[in-house]
């Protein structure tokens, strides 16, 4: 397979990749995208976590400041539980963050303290971290709370649901966290991040020592996963196989319309093959004549290029100048759809200056939708067929010429015959007149005269008709060796229209080795036609079934030539009675055709003889000698010779 065909064939591949290459691509970019929203999320953390810081750091600086005005408060009164108790600043310590308030004397013994121990055993568990402040004169007061309160309440609430808030020393124990369970171990996983708060976290009330290393950690709670998230893998999952679906599909329906533009292409290139071989010229034209469409054979008809005639309009540079109008009107009536069913008949100029006799048939021009867009016309070169047409009625024309012609010396022969007997007759009437006249001593020189001007007229009669035949029924006969079969063949052609007008079968039944004989084939062709016209005559008067049978044969040194019919027959009639001069049955007959015929065939040392045949029919036959003495002369003189 060629790479450009391989090519074309994987192109429903294309897709699929592409879609591979944009699923890649979307992975990355989400991938990249997470990346910088953790990135971005990393440092919300740290900016969080320090603001929490500051915040925490502010929260206990506050507490501080209420403990300092507690403090102040007390000062110079005796210490009294009581006293404590009732002291609002003390309560509002205590709903705040305050564990417990306890007033310790310079000794540190305890004075007093809000609440009793066993009310503070809340957050007993925990580590719990202290502020102190002093009262004057000499006592110490000492706020305990619990550094998991501190994370709760010290932070915002949007802070506390973001991020779990943990306190943890240098140890990484947890010191206090924003959860009830704080797990270390889920920790790790999630991004989290420390910011050290030792200033102002006391673990100890009795001592200024503040937590070492403690620091603050802010552990995101929802954090965004590594890698691609699950909804993406999800998506492209779904993606890919219905993308690999449609490739499927695509390929299918590439495979489906390659085929069948291979089925197309062929069927095309068959179509233009079949089309360039025809020998009907075909062109396919619109309403308005423009041609759309013209085959090889078109062009070779018309001697132009396709380019050159597609898209032209009426009138065609084909068509002759001096037939312009008349075509001009057909075009109008074919395009009308008026345009014979038979087809009609048309001259063309081929470019060259020749004319072409062409046969046009008008079909409707289809359109795959089934409406019509024009009309399709096959056109046949009839050139050759009219130049023969031509050529035999020109032959035919010329055989009826010579045919009249033999029968006029025919005419003028009998006549001449008929009328010497009496010319004759009359000139040797008036010689034994004269004579008697002048044995009978009869001088008188008028009727003497008389008698003498008649006998030459006679002669001078005799003379001029004599003349008047030679004349007619001159004719050089040609001694030419022939074959006969051939010559029957040439005769019944030129009958074969006419008999066929009239319904006449025609059967040829030769021998086919006839020697030639040595005759005029003209003459011989001209007694065929005769004896066929005569049969083709008689079996007018039969309905149906009409024949005449055309045989040749040899028959000793003869050849024998049959023409028999399944007409009326002879009625007993014999050939001398056929064949007498202006014998005829027929209406419009001359009754010369047999009599030349016999006179013909005669001169050719032949015979001819009619019979009825046993199916009722007539049988004219004439036999010419294969070998014959050469000096015999051919004019109808011999008629009755
Ligand atoms: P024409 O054809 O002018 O009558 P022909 O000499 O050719 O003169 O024929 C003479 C007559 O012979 C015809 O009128 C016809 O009566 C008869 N004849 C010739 N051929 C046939 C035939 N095949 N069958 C019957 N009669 C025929």
């Amino acid at each position: 397979m060629k790479p450009r065909e391989l090519l074309s064939r994987s192109l429903w591949l294309a897709p699929l990749l592409l879609s591979l290459v944009f699923v890649g691509g979307v992975l990355a970019w989400v991938r990249a995208n997470g990346i910088e929203e953790q990135e971005l999320q990393r440092q919300t953390l740290i900016s969080d976590a320090l603001s929490t810081e500051v915040q925490l750091r502010g929260r206990i600086d506050e507490e501080i400041t209420h403990l300092r005005k507690l403090a102040a408060g007390l000062a110079g009164e005796a210490p009294s539980q009581a006293a404590l108790a009732a002291d609002p600043e003390v309560n509002a310590g205590l709903r705040r963050l305050w564990l417990s308030v306890t007033w310790l004397d310079a000794q540190n013994r305890v004075l007093a303290e809000v609440p009793s121990q066993a009310a503070a055993n809340r957050y007993e568990d925990g580590l719990s971290l202290h502020l102190t402040a002093r009262v004057a004169p000499d006592g110490v007061l000492v706020v305990r709370y619990a550094p998991a309160l501190l994370l709760k309440r010290g932070v915002p609430w949007w802070l506390a649901r973001k991020y779990d808030l943990q306190l943890v020393d240098s140890a990484d124990q947890v010191i206090a966290s924003s959860t009830e369970s704080p797990l270390r171990v889920a920790q790790g996983a999630r991004p989290s991040y420390r910011v050290a708060l030792t200033g102002p976290l006391r673990a100890s009330p009795l001592t200024e020592a503040t937590l070492a290393d403690a620091a603050l950690e802010l552990t995101l709670r929802d954090p965004i996963p590594d890698g691609v998230r699950p909804l993406a893998w999800v998506l492209v999952a779904g993606f890919l196989p219905a993308i690999a679906v449609a490739s499927w599909l695509l390929r299918r329906q590439m495979r489906h319309v390659q085929r069948a533009e291979v089925a197309g292409r062929t069927e095309a290139a068959w179509r233009r093959a079949m089309e360039d071989s025809a020998l009907v010229a075909l062109r396919a034209r619109d309403f308005d004549g423009r041609l759309l469409y013209v085959n090889r054979t078109f062009c070779d008809m018309v001697g132009l290029a396709q380019e050159q005639l597609v898209g032209l309009l009426p009138p065609m540079p084909y068509w002759p100048p001096d037939a312009f109008e008349e075509l001009t009107e057909r075009n109008r009536r074919s395009l009308a759809g008026q345009a014979p069913r038979e087809g009609f008949e048309a001259r063309w100029r081929h470019s060259s200056g020749r004319m072409v006799d062409v046969m046009v048939f008008e079909s409707p021009l289809v359109d795959a939708g089934g409406s019509q867009i024009g009309w399709m016309g096959s056109i046949i070169d009839i050139t050759e067929r009219k130049q023969l047409e031509e050529r035999e009625r020109r032959q035919v024309e010329t055989l009826a010429h010579n045919a009249r012609l033999t029968m006029l010396g025919e005419v003028a022969s009998t006549l001449a015959h008929e009328l010497n007997q009496p010319l004759t007759a009359i000139a040797s009437y008036g010689a034994g007149v004269t004579n008697s006249l002048t044995k009978l001593g009869v001088h008188d020189e008028l009727v003497l005269g008389a008698l003498q001007r008649l006998g030459q007229q006679a002669a001078h009669a005799g003379r001029i008709v004599a003349r008047i035949r030679e004349f007619l029924t001159r004719r050089e006969p040609r001694h030419e060796r022939c074959d006969l079969n051939e010559v029957i063949s040439a005769a019944l052609d030129l009958l074969k229209r006419d008999c066929q007008r009239r319904g006449v079968a025609l059967e040829l039944s030769l021998t086919a080795a006839v020697p030639a004989v040595l005759a005029d084939a003209v003459l011989i062709e001209q007694v065929v036609i005769n004896l066929v016209r005569n049969a083709a005559d008689a079996l007018q008067a039969r309905e149906a079934g009409r024949r005449v049978t055309v045989s040749s044969r040899v028959a000793g040194d003869f050849v024998r030539i049959d023409v028999s019919d399944n007409g009326p027959g002879l009625g007993g009639r014999r050939i001398e009675q056929l064949c007498a001069p202006f014998y005829s049955t027929k209406a419009d007959g001359m009754g010369m055709g047999l009599a030349i015929c016999r006179s013909i065939v005669e001169a050719h040392q032949g015979v001819l003889d009619a019979s009825d045949t046993s199916t009722g029919g007539a049988l004219f036959s004439f036999s010419l000698p294969l070998t014959r003495e050469p000096s015999r002369d051919l004019t109808p003189e011999t008629v009755h010779g």
